[in-house]
């Protein structure tokens, strides 16, 4: 079985396949959720997602290394912590991706660190860059940047290595424009 088949898998094992109405932190409603938190609530399936990530960093990125994993909020702790387990490597996180302008306080880094930034699930770069950006000014340098989920369906791209490990492209709508608003369909926040 491929990869992304395995990790589609999983989500469906673990009943991490959300289907309802959902309010998207981007604003927009969706059908449809691939609930990360709940797949790293299993110790097993989280250590096996984390190597499949791995293995497929090490297969994008020549000469592979890495020192540090950086989770950009909460939410992707775990799969940040599990990354850098099955590599032998440190793990920090943010509270949240708008936690940039803390970044110096709150991390430990050395310049000359290799990261990896990890965010559980992604839709656009454009939350993402900033963080990456503050990165790079501190000297830091970042080997990759890796989502378990990229619900952009492939549309998503970074001017370092991008690796996810499930691509699906997730139809999201604008509040004013929602079929599922229209059905009243209670609305899940996540
Ligand atoms: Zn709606």
């Amino acid at each position: 079985m491929l990869k992304d088949a395995q990790v589609l898998q999983i989500f469906k094992d673990t009943e991490s396949v959300l289907k309802g109405h959902f309010l998207l932190k981007s604003g927009r409603h969706a059908d449809t959720y691939l609930h990360c938190t709940t797949l790293f609530s299993y110790p097993n399936f989280s250590e096996k997602i984390a190597t499949f990530l791995v293995e497929k960093v090490q297969e994008k990125v020549k000469n592979f290394n890495c020192d540090v994993v950086l989770s950009l909020d909460a939410q992707s702790l775990v799969a940040g912590y599990e990354t850098a387990s099955v590599m032998g490597v440190r793990h920090f996180f943010l509270e949240k991706v708008s936690d940039v302008a803390k970044l110096n306080k709150i991390l430990n880094l050395d310049i000359g660190d290799k990261v990896i930034i990890l965010k559980d699930v992604i839709y656009s770069s454009t939350n993402i860059e900033p963080f990456v950006n503050k990165i790079k000014e501190l000297g830091i340098e970042i080997v990759a940047v890796a989502s378990i989920v990229d619900r952009s369906g492939g549309r998503v791209e970074f001017d370092i290595p991008f690796v996810t490990l499930l691509s699906m492209d997730i139809k999201s709508f604008a509040v004013d424009d929602c079929p599922l608003c229209k059905q009243n369909l209670p609305l899940t926040t996540l």
